[in-house]
């Protein structure tokens, strides 16, 4: 049977497979042999040993269009991150940080905007302002309301997604919303490791739609882009791009030199002061990472 490893907790992996339901797995010898552990997300191939318990044992990984370092997940075609409008404000650099990490590792980025229930247009706009020039998809959305967030499934079906955002911002809201029945017994999946419940959390993919997943990304608040030269961050500023080639210097920072196409672009308000002050923050904890 083919299906998608959707949990794994201690050595087991817990296989989704459309209409026949989860099978416990085990992943026998042969990784060992290959050196490759299953991931979150992976396609596999494995035997039901017993259909009655929904026990099995994986075969065969397919092979992977992908597979991230943090959270160590396979088969992600995009990501995911949602803030809200207000209550909690937005940390724009928090949410520039994530598009960074997301960039690094070549996923494509949904911003989602929630409680547009509870702001005002000024707010939208505002936030509109800052997130239309970078070529990112940006939707606002609204779990409290019947249809608020019918736009933003739209754009999860047929994908995997990555799911991230800072806690208060609506994503468990989202989460149930835009998953009209509960397809998964997640919950007995719980019960069956007791112990998953008391310890870290892991990366788990939840089922929205017919090979529609969803994963909830931990850890975020901590969040640290990978290491980098500082001059290379500026590529990951899509805005830029259109500007940075009239720099009169080829490897323009865009932080102190003269003729800055970019900061030219900035003054003229093309692009966000916003995003080019966190471009700035970045910049300068990134020199000051490479001093030590
Ligand atoms: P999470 O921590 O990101 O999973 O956020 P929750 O889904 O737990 O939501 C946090 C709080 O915000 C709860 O009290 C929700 O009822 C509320 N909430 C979530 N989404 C919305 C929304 O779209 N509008 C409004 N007004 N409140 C929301
Ligand atoms: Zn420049």
């Amino acid at each position: 049977m083919q299906g998608k490893i959707i949990k794994g907790i201690a050595g087991f992996y817990y296989v989704h497979v459309f209409d026949y339901g989860i099978y416990e797995c085990k992943a026998k010898g042969i990784f060992r042999k290959e050196r490759m552990k299953p991931l979150v997300g992976d396609n596999v191939l494995f035997d039901v040993i017993n259909e009655d318990d929904k026990k099995g044992n994986i075969n065969d990984i397919l092979p992977r269009t992908n597979s991230l370092i943090r959270p160590a997940v396979a088969n992600i075609d995009q990501a995911l991150v949602i803030f809200s409008i207000v209550k909690p404000d937005p940390n724009f650099n928090l949410l520039d940080r994530f598009l960074i990490m997301m960039e690094q590792q070549g996923l494509y980025c949904i911003i989602c905007f929630n409680k547009s229930d509870i702001s005002s247009k000024g707010e939208k706009e505002e936030i509109r302002q800052i997130y239309d020039k970078t070529g990112y998809s940006l939707i606002f959305s609204s779990a409290m309301e019947t249809d608020g967030s019918i736009e933003l499934k739209k754009l999860l079906l047929g994908k995997t997604t990555a799911v991230a955002g800072p806690s208060g911002v609506g994503k468990s809201s989202i989460i149930n919303k835009i998953q009209p029945k509960v397809h998964m017994e997640t919950g007995s999946i719980s019960e069956k490791i007791d112990r998953g419940k008391h310890t870290t959390r892991h990366s788990e993919l939840i089922e929205i739609d017919h090979n529609s997943y969803i994963m909830d990304t931990p850890g975020f608040s901590s969040l640290q882009v990978f290491s980098m030269q500082k001059e290379e961050l500026k590529n990951y500023y899509p805005e830029f791009t259109k500007y940075q080639e009239h720099c009169r210097f080829q490897e323009c920072t865009h932080t102190h030199e003269p003729n800055c196409a970019v900061k030219e672009a900035l003054e003229q308000g093309k692009i966000s002061k916003v995003r080019y002050h966190n471009y700035i923050l970045l910049y300068n904890e990134q020199k000051e990472k490479r001093r030590y």
